[in-house]
């Protein structure tokens, strides 16, 4: 479990079905030139890939910097977002949310959230004993 760096600009796959573009944080600020992500989150991403069924996950956000994490409501200094090491994924096309979120849980994602409205996923891969947000 490493953080590495990337460039904005850059495009690679972090796995086959995961790419760099898609860590990318959504902020438009020009000072916004790099993204973190853990090398093994790709891994984790697969695997939950294969077991609904090899279909299409939508990745709703990635790596966020400090300056657009703090725009967003509830988001926390400590967010594993920060650090490239979490993922919010949209519910996929035809799967009930529970299921979805259950095959989440059995990948072995560290921490996880349903959201409220069952229409995405937080998923992320923290040291285990890290609680923060
Ligand atoms: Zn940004
Ligand atoms: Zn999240």
């Amino acid at each position: 479990m490493t953080t590495r760096v990337a460039l904005r600009t850059e495009k690679f796959q972090l796995s086959e079905h995961l790419s760099i573009q898609e860590m990318h944080c959504h902020c438009l600020n020009p000072f916004c030139n790099i993204t973190l992500y853990d090398d093994e989150l790709g891994k984790y991403f697969e695997h939950l890939r294969f077991i609904i069924g090899n279909i299409p996950i939508r990745i709703n956000s990635g790596f966020r910097c400090a300056a657009h994490n703090m725009q967003l409501p509830n988001s926390s200094m400590r967010s594993q977002h920060l650090v490239g090491r979490a993922i919010d994924m949209g519910i996929p096309l035809g799967v009930d949310a529970n299921v979805f979120y259950n095959a989440v849980k059995r990948v072995g994602f560290t921490f996880h959230y349903l959201s409220k409205d069952n229409d995405f996923v937080h998923a992320d891969i923290r040291p285990k004993g890290d609680i923060h947000g």
